[in-house]
């Protein structure tokens, strides 16, 4: 691997180039720190959109569909290193999340409460 500076060659394993200090490029081995973008905090934020799916499913769409949008986001902001907002993202998908199984919660048992009055106090 040539330095991008000077274009002194160096092992591919080198971090620094040997003749003027410059960082050199790494290909990715899973530790890019050279990248800037460390892919074990890529790694590092789960996107929620397994429970944004199901909530959508299970539980309540509307809400349930903010949560796979907030979801979504989580994936595209942590690829362009967007640690902070990734998380933001991946926070509001869970609040989401939370406020859909609520609602369907909620739907279920005024369902069945609907269902026992009716059955107790119908016909
Ligand atoms: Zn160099």
């Amino acid at each position: 691997m040539f330095c991008p500076k000077c274009g002194q060659e160096n092992p591919d394993s080198a971090v620094h180039c040997s003749r003027c200090g410059a960082p050199m490029p790494m290909i990715d081995q899973g530790f890019g720190q050279a990248t800037g973008m460390p892919s074990t905090q890529r790694v590092a934020v789960g996107n929620n959109l397994v429970w944004a799916i199901l909530a959508t499913l299970f539980c309540c769409l509307p809400t349930g569909i903010v949560a796979i949008v907030y979801a979504a986001q989580v994936d595209s902001k942590a690829a362009v290193g967007d640690v902070a907002g990734a998380r933001d993202a991946a926070r509001n998908a869970a609040t989401w999340c939370w406020v859909s199984f609520g609602l369907g919660l909620l739907f279920v048992l005024l369902y069945v409460g609907l269902v026992i009055m009716g059955a107790t106090f119908g016909r």
